[in-house]
């Protein structure tokens, strides 16, 4: 048997062995088993996400003579083995790049009025159709408007929005999303595992990004990668070959970011220099990275500390590196646009950006009433009830306070398990709480009155110290006089 090449070899044959794209296989299933089926289809999508892979399943579901279920074609009869063998006479198959002329279109289209040979249908698939001319969707235009019963229209293009709406409205649309890192991982893990190529996970990993969201490119690069491998598909390979920076170049330069070690730094960027690495991906790779930190910093378990750093710095650094990735089309000299991002980043880093602990939550032995009083969530009903509380014992998980006699009786069950729930969460464990009748005065509300007192004190010893201010009411024979707030 002759070799094939992967892409080709893996290329799906029936709707179930499509990958990522479900909602539009479910949707064509669903065409196919219409009454009438309808005259024009467009695909649209980024390249290589089975546009004109699923027109040819859906070529073969429309004209197979076997299946019983017209959504599954049997590749057996002679229509479905035409179709793959590339040799049917009722499925023409035409590239509108290379055939965009109006000369070339009239030409196909002169053979539409025939029936078909030995098909229900006649089909016709053409590829990238926006690049035909006007006046080839003009003449395409007059037989989408009255197609013959016989004749089945499967449109792909990469760009829809060059499709006259003329077109499109004839059409049943579909449009394709590209796979995603996920889909094309398991794909090739399973592809690996049956051609029996032996790989490693990170490799698997490295592939399946650098598709950008094609399967097709997914197994081209595989390719490459395979015959430059003796043995083993490993991560380190697949950058080798790609010319791509090795991961722990990448992490070192967010270390030295997040350390604001210029020196390092300095010696990262050499790296990048010395080995022609794309400035551009350097800095896209980095944003990855964050962008994996950033969700690690939910998960428990990641260890995180050779780069530890608090969220909103990441996110920071982040919103740099994105905002400075458009200038690289601009830039006469990305190495230089490069380190500048870098040192930008650094410069905008807060000093102590380096995370403490992520924990925020006070202990017994920072805890003090009636200062966080203002860090608890409460209900404006229930903190009117809590400012006038003064606390007076606090020991393990139990709180008691006291209040006067009179607010005690009005206390619901509701507010006490308010008042629980509020510092419980502020000191991150289960509290209990009790009242008792007492006349203490430390409370939020007198601490509050003291505070401002102390406030416009202050305010009114400044305004007396402004001599300008003085000179005036000396001309007026004025006087400083309180306003407080209603
Ligand atoms: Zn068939």
């Amino acid at each position: 048997m002759t070799y094939q090449v992967l892409a080709r070899k893996w290329r799906p044959n029936t709707f179930d062995e499509v990958v990522g794209q479900d909602y539009v296989v479910k949707a064509l299933k669903g065409a196919l088993d219409l009454e009438k089926l309808p005259h024009a289809f467009i695909f649209s999508g980024t390249r290589g996400t089975g546009k004109t892979t699923l027109a040819r399943i859906l070529a073969k579901a429309i004209n197979c003579s076997n299946s019983k279920k017209k959504s599954q074609p049997c590749r057996k009869c002679d229509s479905c083995l035409s179709i793959e063998n590339g040799s049917a006479i009722d499925f023409q198959e035409v590239d509108a790049a290379s055939r965009r002329g109006v000369e070339e279109t009239k030409e196909l289209l002169d053979s539409v009025p025939y029936l078909p040979t030995s098909s229900p249908f006649k089909i016709y698939l053409l590829d990238e159709i926006h690049m035909l001319s006007k006046e080839s969707f003009n003449s395409l235009l007059k037989t989408l408007e009255e197609p013959p019963e016989h004749v089945v229209f499967l449109f792909a293009t990469t760009e829809i929005d060059k499709v006259p709406p003329t077109v499109l409205s004839r059409c049943v649309q579909f449009n394709l999303s590209a796979m995603k890192v996920d889909n094309i991982k398991n794909q090739l893990q399973l592809i690996f595992d049956e051609e029996k190529i032996k790989y490693d996970e990170n490799s698997l990993i490295k592939l399946s990004s650098l598709a950008r969201g094609s399967m097709r490119d997914a197994l081209t690069l595989s390719e490459k990668v395979i015959s430059f491998s003796e043995g083993k598909i490993t991560e380190k390979k697949v950058e080798e070959l790609m010319g791509l920076p090795s991961s722990e170049l990448i992490q070192s330069i967010l270390k030295s970011i997040i350390g604001r070690d210029s020196k390092k730094l300095i010696e990262n960027i050499e790296e990048v220099k010395i080995n022609f690495y794309d400035p551009e991906q350097i800095l896209i790779d980095l944003l990855s990275l964050i962008q994996e930190v950033a969700l690690s910093q939910f998960d428990e378990k990641a260890d995180l500390s050779d780069l530890s750093i608090e969220p909103q710095n990441l996110q920071l650094i982040y919103d740099l590196g994105i905002s400075n990735l458009e200038y690289f089309k601009l830039s006469p000299k990305p190495e230089s646009l490069l380190t500048m991002t870098f040192l930008k980043m650094i410069a905008f880093l807060p000093e102590s950006s380096k995370k403490k602990s992520l924990n925020t939550n006070k202990d017994e032995t920072d805890f003090s009433w009636p200062e966080d009083f203002s860090n608890l969530d409460l209900t404006k009903l229930t903190a009117q009830f809590m400012s006038h509380a003064s606390m007076i014992e606090y020991h393990d998980s139990e709180m008691h306070f006291g209040i006067n006699q009179e607010r005690l009786n009005i206390i619901t069950e509701n507010q006490i398990k308010e008042v629980e729930d509020a510092l419980s969460i502020l000191l991150k464990k289960k509290l209990k709480v009790s009242f008792k009748p007492s006349d203490l005065t430390e409370t939020p509300f007198e601490f509050e009155k003291i505070r401002s007192q102390k406030e416009s004190k202050q305010a009114e010893d400044d305004l007396k110290k402004d001599s300008s201010l003085n000179e005036m009411l000396e001309k007026f024979d004025g006087k400083i006089k309180k306003v407080s707030k209603i």
